[in-house]
C-alpha cells in the first residue's frame, strides 16, 4: 500500500447509536488526515426484516471482497429464531482467523481495580467448538466436534508473535487444557513451543487455562500478549475487558489473510440510539487499529494520542463520568470535537502511543505446509446407543466380534470413564457407549478399512444400534487416539 494513496474501505453504520459513534469516529479519523475512501453498505436489522437470515445483502460482499477492509459499527439482532449471527457469518466466511483484543487501562481516568493492566488476548477465530458440528446421538447424549489443525494453530499463534514483536510487547503467553485434551489442546500448545523457538527476542510461556483464567482476573498486568484457542478466547476477552473498567473503550480487530474487520467489541445499546450520548471511543480506537491495518500509522498515532489526552483532560462522556473527578459531560458529537481539537497534542499522565513509522505494517504469517506421516489404521471405536449394563453390552458385541472379525474388543467405556471389563458397579452410566476393537492387544497389529466395514455389516445384522465409530490410527508409529479413560 502506498504511503499517500488513498485507501478504499467498507464501512456499515449499524443499528441503535452505530451510525453516531460511526459518524464521530469517521469525522475524527478524516479530520486526522486519514486518506481513506468510503463505500457504504447496508448490514443489520432492516436486512434482517428485510429477509436475509444473515443480515447482510449480496452486493455487500462484492464491496468487501473489493476493499478487504471492513469498518463495522454494532448491530441489532432481531428477537426471535432464525436469524444468524452477522458476526460469525462475516468471520467464516472471510476467514477472519485472528480476533485481537486490546484491553488495557486509563487510572486514574477511568475507574478500575487493575491501575497498570495493559494486554492484548489474540484468539483463534475459526476453529475449536465453533465448527458447530452437533449431533444428538441417543436419548440422553448430545456432542459437538472440537476441531483443531495444525496450520489453523501454526496461524494465529505466529500471528500473536508476529503482533507482539510489532508492537514492541515483550512476551506471548498461551492459554490450553492441555492437560485433559492431551491431543487437541496439546497440539495447540507443541505448536505454540514450535513457533515460540523463531521469535527468541521474545519471552514466551504457557499456562493451563484454569489457573491462567485465574490469574488475569486476579493480576492481569503479569500478562502481555496472550493466545488461545477460540472459545477460552472468547470467555477471557470478555473478562479482560470487563476488568479493565471499560467494555465502552475496546475496540477489536478481526483479521484475515484476504480481509479484516475492526469494530467496538459493545453492542448497539438501543436504549442510548439517537440521543447524542454514547460513547464513539471503541469504535475510535478500532479505527486506529484499521489505519495501522491500512498503512496509515502516522495518523493512528495522532488520533490515539488526541483521544488519550481527551480522556485525560477529564471530557468524558455519560457512561465514564464521574461527578468531581471528570471535568466535563459531553455527548457523543461533543466528544468528536474534544478529541479533534487535540489533535497533535499527547497526553501527561497516560503513557503516548508510537506506532511503526518505517513502513513494516505486519504480514499475516502463511502456515508451513503440513508433512504427512506415515499412517496406519489400528483399530476402531464403535459407539452405541444401548440400554442396559456394560457385562450385557460386552456379551452381545463379543458375540459378534470375536468369531474371526480380525478385530477384539478391548474395553468399554462411557463418557470416556472404563466400565468393561473391570469396571465398579459405582461409575454412572448413560445409553452412549464407546466399543473400543484393536487387531491386537498392544494396539500396533494394523487392520484395514474393509475389515472394519464388515465388523459395522456384524453390529447392523445383530441389530445393535451403532451411532458413529472413530478410526485409531497411528502416526508415524505414535496413537493419534486417547488411550486410557478420560479424568
Ligand atoms: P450493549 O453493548 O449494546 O449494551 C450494554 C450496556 O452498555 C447498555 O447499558 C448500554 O447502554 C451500554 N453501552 C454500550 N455501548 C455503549 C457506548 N458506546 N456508550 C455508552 N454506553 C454504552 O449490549 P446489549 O444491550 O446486550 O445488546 C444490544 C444489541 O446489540 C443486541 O441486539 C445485541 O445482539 C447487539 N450486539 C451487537 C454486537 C455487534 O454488532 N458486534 C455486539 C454485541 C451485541
Amino acid at each position: 500500500m502506498g504511503m499517500q494513496s488513498t485507501v478504499p474501505i467498507t464501512v456499515a453504520f449499524g443499528d441503535g447509536i452505530g451510525p453516531e459513534i460511526m459518524e464521530a469516529s469517521l469525522r475524527i479519523l478524516l479530520a486526522a488526515g486519514a486518506r481513506l475512501e468510503v463505500e457504504r453498505i447496508d448490514i443489520g436489522e432492516r436486512v434482517y426484516l428485510k429477509g436475509s437470515t444473515a443480515g447482510i445483502e449480496p452486493s455487500a460482499w462484492d464491496s468487501l471482497r473489493r476493499t478487504k477492509v471492513f469498518y463495522k459499527a454494532p448491530i441489532t439482532t432481531p428477537q426471535g429464531g432464525g436469524f444468524k449471527s452477522l458476526n460469525v457469518t462475516v468471520r467464516k466466511t472471510l476467514g477472519l482467523f485472528a480476533n485481537v483484543r486490546p484491553c488495557m487501562t486509563y487510572a486514574p481516568f477511568v475507574r478500575t481495580k487493575h491501575p497498570t493492566m495493559d494486554l492484548v488476548i489474540v484468539r483463534e477465530n475459526e476453529e475449536d467448538l465453533y465448527a458447530g458440528i452437533e449431533h444428538r446421538q441417543t436419548d440422553e447424549v448430545y456432542q459437538t466436534l472440537k476441531l483443531i489443525s495444525r496450520p489453523g494453530t501454526e496461524k494465529i499463534v505466529r500471528y500473536a508473535f508476529e503482533y507482539a514483536r510489532a508492537h514492541k510487547r515483550k512476551k506471548v503467553a498461551c492459554f490450553t487444557k492441555d492437560n485433559i485434551m492431551k491431543l487437541t489442546d496439546g497440539l495447540f500448545h507443541k505448536v505454540f513451543d514450535e513457533v515460540a523457538t523463531e521469535y527468541p527476542d521474545i519471552e514466551n510461556e504457557h499456562w493451563i487455562v484454569d489457573i491462567g483464567a485465574a490469574k488475569l482476573a486476579d493480576t492481569p498486568e503479569i500478562f502481555d500478549v496472550i493466545v488461545m484457542p477460540n472459545l477460552y478466547g472468547d470467555i477471557l476477552s470478555d473478562v479482560a475487558a470487563q476488568i479493565a473498567g471499560s467494555v465502552g473503550l475496546a475496540a477489536s480487530a478481526n483479521i484475515g489473510e484476504h480481509v479484516a474487520m475492526f469494530e467496538a467489541i459493545h453492542g448497539s445499546a438501543p436504549r442510548r440510539a439517537g440521543q447524542d450520548l454514547a460513547n464513539p471511543s471503541g469504535l475510535l480506537l478500532a479505527g486506529v487499529m484499521m489505519m495501522v491495518h491500512v498503512g496509515q500509522p502516522a495518523v493512528a498515532e495522532v488520533v490515539h494520542n488526541a483521544w488519550l489526552k481527551t480522556i485525560e483532560d477529564g471530557v468524558h462522556t455519560y457512561d465514564i463520568f464521574v461527578e468531581g473527578a471528570s471535568a466535563q459531560k459531553v455527548g457523543t458529537m461533543g466528544f468528536a470535537q474534544a478529541v479533534i481539537d487535540r489533535l497533535g497534542k499527547t497526553p501527561m499522565t497516560l503513557k503516548p502511543v508510537a506506532y511503526a513509522r518505517d513502513g513494516t505494517a505486519m504480514q499475516v504469517p502463511t502456515p508451513n505446509p503440513t508433512r504427512p506421516a506415515r499412517k496406519e489404521t489400528v483399530g476402531v471405536d464403535v459407539f452405541v446407543h444401548f440400554r442396559g449394563s456394560p457385562d450385557d453390552l460386552a456379551r452381545q458385541v463379543k458375540a459378534v466380534s470375536d468369531d474371526g472379525s480380525g478385530l477384539n474388543l478391548i474395553m468399554i467405556t462411557n463418557r470416556g470413564v472404563k466400565v468393561w471389563p473391570d469396571g465398579l458397579p459405582e461409575t454412572f452410566c448413560t445409553d452412549h457407549w464407546r466399543c473400543r476393537f484393536q487387531a491386537s492387544g498392544d494396539g500396533k497389529a494394523p487392520t484395514s478399512h474393509a475389515v472394519i466395514a464388515r465388523l459395522l455389516q456384524r453390529f447392523a445384522d445383530a441389530e445393535i444400534d451403532f451411532i458413529k465409530t472413530e478410526h485409531l490410527c497411528t502416526f508415524d508409529g505414535e496413537p493419534g487416539y486417547s488411550l486410557g479413560q478420560g479424568q
